[in-house]
C-alpha cells in the first residue's frame, strides 16, 4: 500500500517587474544577512558552552551561561529584529521564518548530522552569490490565475507556463530563485487525491497479476511478455551528458570554463531527469490497466548505478572505460531513477486507480527455469535464459515470469538442479 503523499516539483520562468525584481533582490541581502548572524550566533554558544559540565576545569567562568540559541528562540528573535531595523517587514513573516529554519537545519546537520546520522560540514558564511533562494513554506492553493501568480507582499508576477498543474495537484510550497540568467519559482505539488482504498485485501491470482523484472536490459520486462524499452532519445542524451561530464573533468577546479560547463551539465541533467519522470508516468499508468496486483522486486539498487570512470588519450580522444559491457544496452538509463519507479510512482498510479504493487523476495529469480523451476546458474552478462526442459527466452524475462510465481506463491530456496 501507498503510504506516502505524492510530491513533484515543478519550475517556472518569472517575469518580475523592474519593481517587484528590486524588491526580491532586497529581500535575499537582507535575508542572507540574518541567516549569517543567526548562524554566528549559534557558533559563539557552541564554542563557549560545548565543554561537558563533568570535566569544567575550577577556573571555568562562573557567569551564567546565556541561554543557547535554537530554532524557537530564534524565531522569537525575528519580533525584536523588525522593531529594531523595521526594513526588516518588508519581508513576509513566512520567509523570514524560513530562513531561521534554514539556519537551524544547517547546525544541526553539523551537530547531530541527519536523519541517518550522517554529519555535514561546519556551514559556511554565505556570501551574495550563495545566498540566492527564499521561500514561502505555504501559499494560496488559487495563486495562479493566468499568467501570473501571486505570492504574498510581491503581488502578482507574470511567469511562463510551460505546462499547467496536474489535475488533483495543489500548490503547497513556493521557493523563489534568483539564477544568473533570470528569477525562477518552484512550486511543490502534492496530490489529494489518492482515494483511501483498501488494495492490499485484492486476492492475487494467475489471471489478475502481473510479474515484473527491472533495469537490466530492458527497462522493465512483463511476465505476460511484454517487454518496454527506454525511448531512444534517452540514450543519445545520456551519451551527450557523458561527454559533457568528461570534458568538464579536464577543465581546472574553479575556472571560468568549468563553471560554464557545470552549468551545461545541471541544465542537461535536470532535463533528463524531467523526461524521464515523465515517461515513468506514462508507463506506470499502462501497467496499472493491465493487472489488479503488480508484484515487483524488492530492489538493492546501491551497486547498480556506479558507473565506470571516463578514459581519455592525450588528445582527449574518449577511449572504452567497460561502462558500455558493464551498462548492457540501456541500463545506465534503466538504472536512473528505477528505484523511485519501484518505490513511489508505480505504487502510486497503483493506489490511485485501486490496484496493489507488491514487493517480492528477488533470490533466484534470475538464477531459475521460470518453466521448470530449475536452478539454471547464468552470469551477469548472460542475456539468454537457455533450459534443457525446452525453455527460451529473454533473460529478462525468465526473471518477470518467476518474479510472478514467487509473488503467487512458489519458493525458489530449495535447490533443484537442472
Ligand atoms: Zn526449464
Amino acid at each position: 500500500m501507498y503510504n506516502g503523499i505524492m510530491k513533484i516539483a515543478y519550475q517556472y520562468k518569472l517575469i518580475p517587474t523592474y519593481e517587484q525584481e528590486s524588491r526580491m533582490d532586497k529581500w535575499l541581502d537582507m535575508l542572507r544577512h540574518q541567516y549569517n548572524w543567526l548562524l554566528s550566533d549559534r557558533f559563539d554558544w557552541w564554542e563557549m558552552n560545548r565543554t561537558a559540565i563533568d570535566v569544567c576545569p575550577l577556573t571555568c567562568s562562573i557567569a551564567t551561561p546565556r541561554e543557547q540559541p535554537e530554532y524557537y528562540g530564534q524565531k522569537r528573535s525575528l519580533v525584536l529584529l523588525k522593531k529594531e531595523r523595521d526594513w526588516y517587514s518588508d519581508i513576509h513573516a513566512d520567509v523570514l521564518q524560513d530562513m531561521v529554519k534554514r539556519v537551524d537545519l544547517a547546525f544541526s546537520r553539523f551537530i547531530k548530522g541527519d536523519s541517518k546520522g550522517k554529519h555535514s560540514g561546519r556551514p559556511r558564511f554565505k556570501a551574495k552569490n550563495r545566498y540566492r533562494t527564499f521561500a514561502f513554506p505555504r501559499v494560496k492553493a488559487d495563486c495562479i490565475q493566468g499568467n501570473q501568480i501571486t505570492l504574498p507582499k510581491l503581488g502578482a508576477i507574470k511567469f511562463i507556463q510551460h505546462r499547467p498543474i496536474p489535475d488533483g495537484f495543489v500548490i503547497k510550497r513556493a521557493l523563489v530563485t534568483n539564477k544568473a540568467d533570470c528569477w525562477y519559482v518552484t512550486l511543490t505539488l502534492e496530490d489529494v487525491s489518492v482515494p483511501d482504498s483498501l488494495t492490499d485485501e485484492i486476492v492475487a491470482t494467475e489471471a489478475n497479476s502481473l510479474g515484473i523484472d527491472a533495469g537490466l536490459e530492458y527497462f522493465i520486462a512483463c511476465s505476460d511478455g511484454t517487454m518496454i524499452e527506454p525511448p531512444k532519445f534517452f540514450r543519445k542524451a545520456e551519451g551527450r551528458l557523458a561527454k559533457l561530464q568528461s570534458k568538464r573533468e579536464l577543465r581546472s577546479k574553479g575556472g571560468k570554463a568549468r563553471r560554464k560547463l557545470n552549468i551545461r551539465v545541471a541544465k542537461l541533467h535536470q532535463r533528463i531527469a524531467r523526461q524521464r519522470k515523465q515517461w515513468h508516468f506514462e508507463i506506470a499508468e499502462k501497467l496499472v490497466d493491465r493487472a489488479e496486483v503488480i508484484f515487483v522486486e524488492a530492489l538493492k539498487v546501491s551497486n547498480m548505478s556506479r558507473r565506470n570512470k571516463p578514459k581519455q588519450d592525450e588528445d582527449g580522444t574518449f577511449l572504452p572505460n567497460g561502462q558500455a559491457a558493464k551498462s548492457g544496452l540501456n541500463k545506465s538509463f534503466a538504472d536512473g531513477g528505477i528505484a523511485g519507479f519501484l518505490n513511489e510512482i508505480l505504487p502510486y498510479k497503483a493506489e490511485k486507480a485501486g490496484r496493489s504493487v507488491r514487493k517480492v523476495n528477488p533470490a533466484g529469480t534470475s538464477q531459475h527455469c521460470a518453466i521448470c523451476l530449475n536452478r539454471v546458474p547464468k552470469e551477469l552478462g548472460d542475456r539468454w535464459h537457455y533450459c534443457s526442459c525446452g525453455a527460451s527466452m529473454p533473460r529478462d524475462l525468465n526473471s518477470g515470469i518467476l518474479i510472478k510465481k514467487v509473488g503467487l506463491g512458489i519458493s525458489l530456496t530449495i535447490k533443484r538442479e537442472g
